[in-house]
Parts: structure tokens; C-alpha cells; sequence
């Protein structure tokens, strides 16, 4: 049952791309790009430094990296792609940052050998490539510890998300290959919210990423309507 919240597919799809990851010209350059953002962010609410972080469905490395430089005591990484994670674990190695390890392992699985052991939790547009998102969700917040945080990102469901996430970034900036997201997998922020209520997590602010194709730049706002961010507390 916890293998089958996999899309082979997509997982294969990142693999494929995986040798690019931390190529800042290639299809990645948004998630490097917005990484700052959300780092500052995550480390302003959960305060990294010491903390004992897990980053679900991490692919590369690239937040898991920034996150253990930025001062949390300890980072997992995990992912169910095998060639991202054997980038994330090498470009670990290149840069000398030793307080992070990379694992092969469904979210799900790991919440029953390790439940409530992490600070903090992190699941970064990941979410909308899961058959059972949901289910991702249910095991984020049995692998926080009690007063704990948990972060997602995700893409909203509605014309406006479909225009700029897909129409716009697939087929007109081609920032991202066509077929790197699916509409009908977008999230509402109301269905993230019903999802982590139902696993007693409490949401505690949201922000939106907004890219101005003009200036080509990413800032956080409080626009939900695209790319958006969420933190939650488990009770402590
Ligand atoms: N979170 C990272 C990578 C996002 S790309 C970041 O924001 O920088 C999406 C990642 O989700 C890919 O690495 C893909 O392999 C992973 N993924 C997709 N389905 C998954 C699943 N069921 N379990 C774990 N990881 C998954």
C-alpha cells in the first residue's frame, strides 16, 4: 500500500533530468531561484539553527543543502528517484557539508520506523506529483515531533494558476519542459489547509511565490492564487 503514492512516471522523468539539477540554465533554475526565498522564510518561522530537519521528496538537494549550511544540526533528504539523490549525495560530498544524509524511502515508511523525530519537516512542490497527496500530508505530521513545524509548497488550482504555471512557463517562457506539471494534480490552499487539519496540524501562515516575467524575479507576497507556501505547527 505505501509504495503504490508513486506516478513511475514523473519519478522516472526526474531522474532523467537529474545530471542538470544543479545547473543553474536548466529546468531547475526556478527551484534555485526561489530557494533563498524560501529558506529565509522556513528559517524565519522554525528557526533552523540546531534543529533536527527532515526534506521530503528533496530530488537534488537543493533546499536540503541550503537548510543544513544555513545551521540545522541535522538534514535528511528524502526521495523515491534514485539519479537525483545520487546528484544531492555528490554535490553534499563537493561542497564539504557533512550534517546531511540522503535516503531512498517513502514518506510513509519512514513515519512508521521514525515517528515524531523531526524539528522540522519540509515537502517542497512535490505534492502535486503524488498520486495520494494526502497521504504525503498524513505522514509529514506523524514524522514531527509535537510543537514541531511542517512546510509545503505547492501550485494552486485555477485558470490563472493553469495560465502561468503551465501555459506561460511550459509553453511560452519554456522556463520548464511541457509536461513537467499537471493541472489536475494543482492543489487548492483550502484542500492543503482540509488535509493538514485532518492529521492535527495547525496552519499557521501561507505566502505566495510570484514571478515577474519582466524583471524575470521571485518575491513572496501575499498572492496564493499561483505558487504558494505553507506552514503548519504539530501541537505541542
Ligand atoms: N523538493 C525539491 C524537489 C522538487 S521536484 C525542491 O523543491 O527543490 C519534485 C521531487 O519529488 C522529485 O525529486 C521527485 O522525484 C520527488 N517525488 C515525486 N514523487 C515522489 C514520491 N512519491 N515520494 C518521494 N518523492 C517523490
Amino acid at each position: 500500500m505505501q509504495a503504490a503514492n508513486v506516478d513511475a512516471q514523473e519519478l522516472a522523468k526526474f531522474s532523467e533530468q537529474a545530471h542538470r539539477w544543479w545547473d543553474l540554465e536548466s529546468e531547475f533554475r526556478p527551484l534555485h531561484e526561489i530557494n533563498p526565498l524560501r529558506l529565509d522564510w522556513i528559517d524565519e518561522i522554525a528557526s533552523l539553527r540546531g534543529k533536527t530537519v527532515l526534506d521530503v521528496g528533496c530530488g537534488g538537494g537543493i533546499l536540503s543543502e541550503s537548510m543544513a549550511r544555513r545551521g540545522a544540526a541535522q538534514v535528511s533528504g528524502i526521495d523515491l528517484a534514485t539519479k537525483p539523490l545520487g546528484v544531492a549525495r555528490l554535490h553534499a560530498l563537493e561542497a564539504g557539508v557533512t550534517n546531511l544524509e540522503y535516503r531512498e524511502i517513502a514518506a510513509e515508511a519512514l513515519a512508521a520506523e521514525r515517528p515524531a523525530s523531526y524539528d522540522v519537516v519540509t515537502c517542497m512542490e512535490m505534492l502535486e506529483h503524488v498520486p495520494e497527496p494526502g497521504a504525503i500530508v498524513q505522514a509529514c505530521s506523524r514524522l514531527v515531533r509535537p510543537g514541531g513545524w511542517v512546510f509545503f509548497s505547492t501550485l494552486n488550482r485555477n485558470p490563472k494558476a493553469f495560465a502561468l504555471a503551465i501555459v506561460g512557463a511550459e509553453y511560452l517562457l519554456r522556463m520548464l519542459p511541457r509536461g513537467t506539471h499537471e493541472y489536475a494534480r494543482f492543489i487548492r490552499p483550502s484542500e492543503l489547509a482540509r488535509w493538514a487539519r485532518e492529521q492535527g496540524l495547525v496552519v499557521q501562515a501561507s505566502r505566495g511565490i510570484e514571478y515577474n516575467p519582466l524583471t524575470q524575479r521571485y518575491r513572496l507576497s501575499g498572492d496564493t492564487s499561483v505558487n504558494y507556501l505553507v506552514a503548519c505547527r504539530r501541537p505541542g
